[in-house]
């Protein structure tokens, strides 16, 4: 027998959490109800503009994490807001089985501004590469006697299904969740020798790469070492692939992060983060020649939905409208510039390094536990990517003032650091 409808919960206006009023409140019925898998800093955020945020007691801050590399022309973008609160009262969500409109300009701003031909919209990154993962062993499927291991890099970051923990070469992603699934390998990044080593014919499929390392530390590679990747892969006829998902939407400089490598195109590339401008979006995108998938072999119910592509859409042209890449590249160049100057008065920097808007700071030992803490206190939200390593990436739009202000908090926080306390 069926039971009937049992009304276990309150009437919504009686809820709780829609009663709070103070930080203190949100943060105990967050730990109450929320599964503890993030260690949460303390500001309660409920309002952005530009590269600024806003916590529940009007404290601003200088958001130079732009929401995880995802706002890249900054909060509350008004083209954005206007784009995805018209969007709402039109259509929000088709399943893809129809047509709708918002996907196409956004697919083309991709093909357009880039080296490959088709697109697929998913929901997030680690989607993105999964459907790349696909569509890299249909390939050796079809191509190479069922070839289907993927070469990825030690310190790359993929994503957390479980596919792309195999993928992802770092231990502390990975130990918990043995047996990893099969098919990937990790060799260490910016060595060719390592791929070359790795490569079994009729086994490797595919290479997976981030044109430069977020997560894993901001490790730009030697200029050369992406193209010959390139190279050996097709001299193997096995597939190149990108991880644009940190670097892409002109973050580093160009529209996608590969455009600032010589003779560099690859096969296949994934986006996330900044390619939604807010909106859960992720994509990977193909060239012609390895367009394999055919009807049936993907989907996704909400991958690419009205409401998520009219949203990037909106902000891919604001990135077109008011130079975003540029504007990283002038503005990563400034705030290197800054960074490289603190470590004169702070020895304990020991390396400044990034491309366009995403920067890394190593320290010589581990970040004194109150220096993130410190630079919040004093209105700046950054990441501590490695224990030992900072990492800004500001929105691409933030302006010299901005960033002065965001060093000048840094400093600081080293020097208030350095004198012990
Ligand atoms: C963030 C990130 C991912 C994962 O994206 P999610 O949307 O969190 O799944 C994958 N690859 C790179 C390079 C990333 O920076």
């Amino acid at each position: 027998m069926y039971i009937g409808l049992v009304l276990r919960v309150a009437a919504k206006d009686s809820l709780e959490t829609r009663k709070m009023t103070t930080s203190q409140e949100y943060k105990d019925l967050e730990a109450k109800y929320y599964m503890q898998v993030v260690r949460r800093m303390p500001p309660v955020l409920v309002r952005g503009e530009g590269s600024r945020v806003y916590d529940n007691d009007g404290k601003s801050y200088l958001d130079f994490t732009a929401g995880w590399a995802v706002l890249n022309m900054g909060h509350s973008h008004p083209a954005v807001t206007k784009a995805v609160s018209e969007q709402a009262g039109k259509i929000m969500q088709m399943s893809n089985l129809f047509y709708t409109t918002p996907q196409l300009p956004l697919a083309q701003f991709i093909v357009e501004n880039s080296d490959v031909d088709r697109v697929f919209f998913c929901n997030s990154g680690a989607e993105a590469n999964e459907g790349a993962s696909k569509l890299a062993r249909k390939w050796g499927r079809k191509n190479l006697d069922g070839a289907y291991e993927i070469i990825t890099a030690l310190d790359s970051f993929h994503g957390r299904t479980q596919a792309m923990m195999a993928a992802t070469g770092q231990p502390h992603y990975q130990d918990n969740w043995t047996p990893l699934m099969p098919g990937f390998v990790n060799v260490p990044y910016n060595d060719l020798d390592a791929i070359k080593g790795a490569y079994v014919e009729g086994k490797t499929c595919a290479v997976l790469l981030e044109p430069v390392q977020g997560e894993g530390g901001v490790n730009v590679p030697d200029e050369d070492y992406l193209k010959r990747v390139q190279d050996f892969c097709k001299e193997k006829n096995i597939l190149f692939m990108l991880d644009e998902v940190q670097t892409g939407m002109g973050r580093l400089g160009t529209v996608f992060g590969y455009q600032r490598f010589e003779g560099v195109e690859p096969d296949v590339m994934t986006l996330g983060k900044a390619v939604g401008s807010g909106a859960p979006l992720g994509a990977f995108a193909c060239k012609e020649f390895c367009s394999v998938l055919e009807p049936g072999d993907h989907g996704s119910t909400f991958g690419g939905n009205a409401l998520t592509t009219a949203t990037g859409a909106a902000g891919a042209q604001a990135l077109l409208d008011e130079d975003g890449p540029g504007q990283a590249m002038r503005n990563g160049e400034y705030l290197m510039g800054k960074l490289n100057a603190l470590r004169e008065e702070h020895p304990v920097i020991t390396e400044v390094r990034g491309m366009g808007m995403l920067v890394g700071v190593e320290m010589s030992e581990e970040l004194s536990a109150g220096l993130i803490a410190d630079c919040l206190d004093n209105g700046l939200l950054l990441n501590a990517v490695r224990p030992n390593m900072l990492r800004f990436m500001p929105p691409l739009n933030a302006s010299t003032e901005e960033i002065d202000e965001a060093v000048e908090i840094l400093s600081a926080a080293l020097s208030k650091a350095a004198a012990g306390g």
